[in-house]
């Protein structure tokens, strides 16, 4: 028997087998992940009894709207009258099961007609027959056509006492302002990959279902935020696996290339080796894997580079690995607009292995500088364009900017005299300052004029940076901010004064 009918008669025998999104769906506001705020107002607002008539539960899908909106119907109603639902008593078991008397719950997307609204009309000024209020649930209200909500308007600008709407929307521009502005927005964030990948660990956990890590990670990042969409996932990686969440049934589910070829892959753009890049491409393609899928990986391992850089302080290659990440994000962003997916990737591939970004001389940096800045400005600027050659027959090799010290410097303003430079640095790039990337900057300069004082200034911006060079303005303080404050504590009194111009 092959797999498939094996899974098929599997499936006969568990007839009862329950979606795991729909098993797992919160019932409770304790169980909601991620979204303290809101149930921090909804409880307020209960406890409080300060209810509005209209609330709008908002954000992308498969986050919990709808589940929030309906544990909200279960606390308005619930006879144990406490802020968190009990779940047990029978308005919230009926609640649940979506046949209370009381709540009524509208699909706009598969009921935008205005006969729907117009039997709400019709029923509204009725009390309700057994909770305290009468609760109609809109799902996907943006999908209303305009005579709904025109019929709706009326309604609720002033419903009776008993009456609440609770609307769930994935785009809430499209309801009407009119709309809009008699609701209470509650906006829903979208699940870090974390929550995701706890929530999923934990409910293999409870179904007792063995899994690996990576599995669960590379179903969370696909999950793009959305637990119901990762829990479906979650439930083809099961049944493909049959019974075993593993990281090459997950792998093969998702159309995504194995660890090993995203190694051998990232070897052969940094050897520039473009027959492997090929015959990897040639792979992907007669594998049909998912290309989309296969870019968000390599973000993803670019990603984790970065953050190590990070964490170990390796600040040289962080230039390049952005450079690897935009064009990533680029080709990822164009991906609809090209011929075929698998030459997208193709030409990808080749573009991160010839961009490279080399680093810099002093020299060269200054030289460019200099020229921009005369392209710019129509006056001259004195001293700055050239350092004055040293004497020094055992010259040592030009030290080479990158990194975090280059894009300093590039972003400085120089104003050199026989003795001293003076760079002015905007105070958007002072956190970058460190004794590390100031030593780095000194040395390359020392290496041309060893007793040349370089003196570091934080200015304002970049504007008033390269401005203050060329005017003769008076100079005033400026306020400090914890930016600028931190920088001059790490260059230790090699700061002359902050200060700032003021135009008139
Ligand atoms: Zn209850």
């Amino acid at each position: 028997m092959g797999a498939e009918s094996r899974l098929v008669h599997d499936w006969n025998i568990h007839m009862t087998y329950q979606v795991l999104a729909n098993k797992y769906r919160p019932t409770m506001f304790k169980h909601l992940i991620g979204q303290k705020s809101i149930v921090d107002t909804i409880t307020y607002a209960l406890t409080q009894q300060q209810l509005h008539h209209a609330y709008i539960f908002s954000g992308t899908r498969g986050i919990g709207k709808t589940s929030t909106a309906r544990i909200f119907a279960m606390a308005l109603n619930c006879q144990q009258h406490d802020t968190e639902p009990c779940g047990k008593c029978p308005s919230c078991q009926q609640i649940q099961m979506g046949n209370d008397i009381d709540v009524t719950e509208i699909d706009a997307a598969s009921n935008s007609k205005v006969d729907e609204i117009r039997d709400i009309i019709a029923q509204i000024h009725y009390p309700p027959t057994q909770g305290r209020y009468k609760i109609y649930l809109i799902d996907e209200v943006h999908m209303l056509s305009t005579h709904s909500f025109n019929a709706l308007l009326k309604t609720i600008e002033s419903p009776p006492d008993f009456v609440k709407f609770l609307f769930a929307t994935t785009d809430p521009q499209k309801i009407p302002k009119t709309i809009h502005s008699r609701c209470i927005e509650f906006k829903l964030q979208a699940f870090s990959q974390t929550a995701i990948q706890d929530r999923l660990s934990q409910i293999l956990t409870i179904e007792a279902i063995e899994y690996d890590g990576p599995a669960i990670e590379k179903i969370a990042t696909a999950g793009h935020g959305s637990m119901r969409d990762a829990l479906t996932l979650l439930d083809q990686a099961i049944a493909l696996g049959q019974g075993r969440v593993s990281s090459e049934c997950v792998q093969s589910l998702l159309g995504l290339v194995s660890e090993t070829m995203l190694d051998e892959i990232t070897t052969a753009i940094e050897s520039q080796d473009y027959p492997t890049l090929m015959s990897i491409c040639k792979q992907i393609e007669s594998e049909h894997l998912a290309v989309e899928s296969i870019i968000y990986q390599l973000m993803r391992h670019i990603y984790d580079k970065i953050r190590a850089c990070l964490l170990n302080n390796e600040l040289t290659v962080l230039e390049q690995l952005q450079l690897y990440y935009q064009i990533c994000e680029q080709a990822q962003a164009s991906l609809v607009h090209q011929p075929s997916p698998y030459i997208a990737l193709e030409v990808l591939l080749v573009r991160l292995s010839y961009f490279k970004v080399e680093p810099e001389s002093l020299e060269d940096m200054i030289r460019r500088q200099s020229q921009a800045s005369s392209h710019n400005s129509s006056k001259p600027v004195d001293n700055q364009s050239k350092l004055p050659e040293v004497n020094n027959p055992q010259k040592p090799a030009p030290v080479q900017l990158t990194g975090i010290a280059k894009q300093v410097l590039q972003n400085a303003h120089c104003h050199q005299t026989n003795d001293q430079v003076v760079l002015s640095i905007p105070s958007s790039m002072s956190a970058l300052l460190n004794d590390r990337i100031t030593k780095q900057i000194k040395d390359a300069y020392h290496q041309k004029k060893p007793d040349l004082v370089v003196v570091f200034k934080i200015t304002e911006d970049k504007e008033r940076a390269s401005s203050q060079a060329t005017t003769h303005q008076s100079k005033q303080p400026i306020k400090v901010s914890p930016d600028i404050k931190r920088a001059v504590d790490h260059l230790a009194g090699q700061i002359e004064q902050v200060t700032s111009q003021t135009s008139d």
